[in-house]
């Protein structure tokens, strides 16, 4: 078989998994505090004040803020109510120090809020450093699971590097396939879209990372993949890849990590 007939074959398996992702469309500018938005003024209140480093102990920079009751009627509300915020310590002597394990409230820290009542907002104790942009729309795209989710989802690879060949097996589709090893990599079969995007599949730099929920251990999902040097012009690590994941059961169970290569 030929990597094209390949892929053929798999294409119920490629409809089966493919999901929606939306990339944002944004305008040069803050909005108002609640708004979805890179950077910026995020909302806070008495009860959500802005964060501190865990490292360093100085205010967080505002990466993502994403509200939840404005996000695609697609998307179906998956993520439940109130505002998403991601916020990260960019400072020079943090770097290094962590920030890409989930749950490590480390230079990253990530909420979902409920702005309403209480007093006025807090005071952000210094300025954002990165421009803010808003995020005023979406763009869908079809999105496929990358490689490193192939294999829990009905496709597995077997590769045999001494006999230089790769055996594909998909019951589903009846494919069961050995071939030359570098005939018809994974990436070729499907592979996430990488960018800054709002669900879809996670566009892995190393393995799959998906944390379990410390309160009923299920695997977190995607809400939004934050790459590097997209909408905030930020690297993790060498070009790593963020993402923002979520409990399907405990909707304020957030958690931010990330992998560089
Ligand atoms: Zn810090
Ligand atoms: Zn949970």
């Amino acid at each position: 078989m030929q990597a094209d007939e390949i892929v053929a074959t798999l294409e119920p398996w490629r409809a089966r998994n493919r999901r929606p992702a939306w990339t944002p469309v944004v305008e040069a500018g803050d909005g108002p505090a609640t708004a979805s938005k890179f950077c910026g003024t995020p909302w806070t209140g008495p009860d959500a004040p802005w964060p501190d480093c865990g490292l360093c102990r100085r205010p967080l920079q505002p990466f993502l803020q994403l509200d939840l009751d404005d996000l695609p009627d697609e998307l179906g509300r998956p993520f439940g109510t109130g505002l998403l915020q991601l916020f990260y310590c960019t400072r020079e002597e943090c770097q290094g120090a962590g920030g890409w394990a989930p749950f490590a409230d480390d230079l990253s820290r990530v909420r979902v809020v409920h702005p309403g009542g209480g007093g006025p907002a807090t005071p952000a104790p210094e300025a954002p450093a990165f421009p803010a942009k808003r995020i005023v729309g979406w763009t869908r795209l079809d999105d496929l699971p990358g490689p490193q989710d192939h294999d829990d989802n009905g496709l597995t690879y077997t590769y045999d590097f001494k006999a230089g060949t790769l055996r594909f097996e998909c019951p589903e589709v009846g494919l069961d396939h050995t071939g030359p090893i570098n005939a018809c990599p994974a990436e070729q079969i499907a592979t996430a879209a990488p960018g800054d995007k709002l669900g879809g599949w996670p566009y892995w730099v190393q393995g799959a990372e998906y944390p379990a929920c410390p309160r009923c251990a299920r695997r977190m999902a995607l809400v939004f993949q934050l790459d590097s040097e997209g909408h905030v012009p930020f690297m993790f690590g060498d070009a790593g890849c963020g993402h923002v994941t979520q409990c399907p059961e405990h909707k304020d169970v957030v958690a931010f990590g990330w992998a560089c290569g």
